[in-house]
């Protein structure tokens, strides 16, 4: 359904990746036009580019994201399964294994089901959406240089873009609305200064996190309980973690991730090493004996910011901004695409709601959309010695937190409740006052007493069992795996 008070009015969003897919939906309902210009040329198959160096890398797409996709594109997750995304019912979707041991497996969300996918393929997905079902249009190879504002100073009236594929230009392209999604290196700051908005505050965390990442052939019947993996570092001493994410077409997406200057190698046997020195060896065994498809990718970045866009005084009418440009996580918490779906959902509340000089009140929205999975992820980030917090303070008890967050790991691993209102956190379906709330605390603080009473300290239990470790050892190479398939 058209808004009347918008119809016929044009929205450019720069940047087609996620962030900005997701708000072209949003504005299709409310604009009437809308381009989406992309300094890239888009793939005509699912496929990496250069914009989106980080689909080398796993992404998982947490539960929020995928109801708010299910939303904005109907059919979208059947398209994706029916593109060979990896699906299932049974079995344990991803195992978590945390610095105190192994998550025990939350039930399945929604329909039961758990989807798995590429960030390319599910990239892919939504653009052919957004052409097939809507009035959205894409313009590839086309850079936005700067913001052109409007004559009487109020706001932003279009873009100045250049072409990266021979067309004459530089050209202005005119907008009722300008929507930044450019990502991570954006260069708003800088443009809104450059028409007198002054310097965007900012917060950044320093984790100096690098990835490596690369894609291996899924070993048929791997006899293993889970699907995915994931494992933690241990703060302060291992600042090692590693992702086995399944995807499209049989394969799995391995991720190692490193922080605090800690970067995984990409050459193969660094690869291997860095993985078998992981707190648990499930991945290293796991890919072991799994054949790689693609070369090692690399991935650094050395910290995390939010551009705090909602403080400035003054905001031009006719601009917002969303997605990475605004903030960007540290990625191992899996953050920044259901993040980028929370707030094309605040986009289409501010839209309905908010009047006509809605996009100030936007992004004060957006702030509080963003502050959660900030906290949890520059919380986390702060346990590692060497990394820091600037343009804000960490808050008061800082120590406090992370030593109760150590109790509730603990409890986690031998208690559903506790750590359903864990992975609940982690997963920004509930904010970090979940852990507490009185029914949890009691759990953590009642569980931490009894097991310091009791003197024995049970050892964790690995993502892989010795019985599965050995029968992975002691197969010849590239042999089946035989009945029973899964040895839990
Ligand atoms: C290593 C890594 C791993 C990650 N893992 C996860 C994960 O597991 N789960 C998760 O949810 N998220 C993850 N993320 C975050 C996720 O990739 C992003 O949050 C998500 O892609 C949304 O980003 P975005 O659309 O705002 O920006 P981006 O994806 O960075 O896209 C920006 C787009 O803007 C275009 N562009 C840039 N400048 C211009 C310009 N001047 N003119 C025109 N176009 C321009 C680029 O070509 C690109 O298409 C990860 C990120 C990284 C770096």
């Amino acid at each position: 359904m058209t808004d009347l008070a918008t119809a016929g009015r044009h929205a450019l969003v720069i940047g087609g990746s996620m962030a900005g897919l997701l708000a072209a939906r949003v504005l299709s309902e409310h604009y009437g036009d809308v381009t989406v210009l992309d300094r890239d040329v888009f793939p005509e198959a699912p496929d990496h580019r250069a914009g989106v160096p980080q689909s080398h890398h796993a992404h998982g797409l947490l539960p929020r994201g995928h109801e708010i996709l299910a939303e904005l594109f109907p059919g979208l997750l059947a398209s994706l399964a029916q593109a060979g995304a990896f699906h299932t019912r049974e079995g344990i979707p991803v195992l978590q294994v945390t610095p105190a041991g192994r998550l025990p497996a939350a039930p399945l969300r929604g329909q039961g089901e758990y989807l798995a996918f590429s960030r390319f393929l599910l990239e892919w997905q939504v653009r052919q959406w957004l052409r097939e079902h809507t009035n959205v249009r894409f313009l590839p190879a086309t850079e936005v240089t700067r913001l052109v504002g409007r004559e009487d100073g109020t706001g932003v009236s279009g873009v100045q873009v250049r072409y990266r594929d021979g067309r004459e230009g530089p050209e202005v392209l005119h907008a009722d609305l300008v929507v930044e999604a450019s990502g991570r290196t954006s260069k708003l700051g800088g443009w809104l200064q450059d028409l007198g908005y002054g310097a965007v505050p900012e917060e950044s965390v320093t984790s100096d996190i690098g990835y490596a990442s690369r894609f291996y052939r899924r070993p048929e019947g791997f006899p293993a309980p889970w699907h995915g993996l994931i494992i933690n570092g241990r703060p302060p001493h291992n600042p090692r973690a590693g992702l086995i994410l399944p995807v499209e077409d049989g394969r799995w997406h391995v991720t190692l991730g490193g922080f605090a200057g800690h970067h995984p190698p990409t050459d193969e046997a660094g690869f291997l090493a860095w993985a078998r020195d992981l707190p648990d060896p499930g991945l290293y065994e796991a890919i072991r004996v799994a054949e790689p498809l693609t070369p090692i990718r690399g991935y650094r970045t050395p910290t995390n910011t939010w551009r705090h866009f909602e403080r400035l005084p003054r905001w031009p009418r006719g601009l917002i901004a969303l997605g990475d440009a605004v903030c960007h996580y540290n990625p191992i918490y899996g953050q920044g695409m259901s993040a980028a779906a929370v707030s094309a959902a605040a986009l289409e509340t501010s839209l309905r709601t908010g009047g006509p000089d809605f996009e100030h009140a936007f992004q004060k929205a957006l702030a509080r959309v963003v502050a959660a999975p900030w906290q949890v992820a520059t919380g986390e980030d702060l346990r590692w010695p060497g990394v820091k917090l600037t343009g804000a303070s960490a808050g008061p008890g800082l120590r406090l937190r992370h030593a109760y967050g150590n109790l509730v790991l603990g409890q986690a691993v031998r208690d559903e409740v506790v750590a359903g209102a864990f992975v609940d956190m982690i997963m920004n379906l509930r904010p970090p006052s979940v852990l507490a709330r009185p029914a949890i605390l009691a759990r953590v603080l009642g569980g931490s007493l009894a097991r310091a009473l009791g003197g024995t300290v049970q050892d964790a239990e690995p993502a892989l069992s010795p019985e599965v470790v050995s029968l992975l050892r002691t197969r010849p190479a590239g042999a089946p795996f035989h009945a029973p398939r899964r040895i839990t």
